[in-house]
């Protein structure tokens, strides 16, 4: 059963550790979640990529909020740096490539993804988390795109030239603030040109209706659970999952404990049961082609059960013994996936 995956952080990983040409990538690991033997053991077909930008200085972490807690949003980065590491961690996804022997592409057309998919290939999705290397004029974007990009996510949390984001706080709704810019509503209306598919997982509340109200293509967010059953900011309403339906996009479930467990906690000692509750939940509001993956590998705490990419096998189990027959597990493992990027792309 192979797996396509809304979102990691590989990039941002191999940026913290200085490797830069991604040589570690081809080794297994005991570090992270990801590398090609284990992403080839578990199935790990693909996915998105995300380019993430870390805070300069040293970001903050947990502070603790009434029955809770919340991460502060650390200041915005300016363009140069901006796009000093972008430049940086997509040249590294395009070394990986370079270097794999075909065994990893960066993948331009839907129909690539499938063509990797049949052939034992890892398509890789240039994706942006967050659109500080962009200029308001849009010209980096332009030629980002060229370069491979086809996923871009607004905001990252922190605030930018393009928009407001949530930052991770539980409990909280999404409801934190401005959305969009006029520079991105610009930015929207670029992406759906250019065939970019937007990515709403970090947006807040104002900025998700803001980009649902002017976008042509389905609503998507990459690695997002429901509010429901986890009431973290960065989590989707029912009236977010209501309109990701009737815009036929779809959900990648999320993997991070704080976003699935209902108590919010960050723990590895978390049952694969509630990974499978929020899948339930998605597919009854959303319907069985509108929900798929988006581990957070390399960039969050995952239920030990899952472990890292070699353990993606233990969910499809799970879900089997669950009662999801072959076709809704083909369709949350990378068929829905494969469907809205031909939707946004093409
Ligand atoms: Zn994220």
């Amino acid at each position: 059963m192979l797996i396509f995956d809304g979102h990691n952080d590989l990039l941002s990983r191999l940026h913290a550790i200085g490797d830069h040409s991604g040589a570690s990538f081809f080794r297994r690991n005991s570090e992270g979640h990801l590398d090609l033997p284990r992403m080839q053991e578990g199935g790990f077909g693909g996915g998105f990529f995300a380019v993430w930008l870390p805070p300069q200085g040293k970001g903050s972490g947990f502070q603790p909020m009434p029955g809770g807690y919340m991460i502060p949003l650390p200041p915005p980065l300016d363009l140069p740096a901006s796009q000093r590491l972008a430049f940086a961690m997509s040249a590294t996804l395009f070394k990986i490539e370079a270097a794999s022997d075909g065994k990893v592409q960066v993948i331009r057309t839907a129909d690539q993804i499938s063509h990797c998919l049949a052939s034992g290939v890892v398509a890789a999705i240039l994706h942006f988390e967050g659109a500080e290397a962009i200029d308001t004029d849009l010209n980096a974007l332009h030629v980002f795109h060229q370069a491979g990009l086809r996923s871009l996510g607004i905001v990252w949390s922190r605030p930018n030239a393009f928009g407001h984001g949530v930052p991770i706080a539980f409990p909280a709704t999404p409801n934190t603030g401005p959305g969009l810019t006029e520079a991105g509503k610009q930015l929207v209306r670029e992406c759906n040109q250019l065939g970019i598919l937007i990515d709403l997982s970090h947006l807040n509340e104002q900025g998700f209706r803001d980009v649902a109200a002017r976008s042509q293509a389905p609503l998507v967010a990459t690695h997002s659970n429901a509010w429901a059953l986890c009431k973290s900011a960065r989590n989707l309403t029912d009236y977010q999952l209501d309109a990701i339906r009737d815009s036929d996009g779809m959900v990648g479930l999320n993997f991070a404990t704080i976003f699935l467990r209902s108590d919010g906690g960050q723990t590895t000692d978390t049952p694969i049961e509630t990974m499978i509750r929020h899948i339930d939940y998605l597919v009854k509001r959303l319907g069985p082609t509108r929900v798929g993956f988006g581990s957070d590998f390399d960039g969050a705490a995952v239920p030990q059960a899952i472990g890292d990419a070699a353990g993606l096998p233990n969910l499809i189990e799970a879900l089997r013994q669950h009662g999801y027959n072959d076709e809704l597990l083909q369709n949350l493992a990378h068929k829905n996936w494969v469907r809205v990027m031909q939707l946004t792309m093409e």
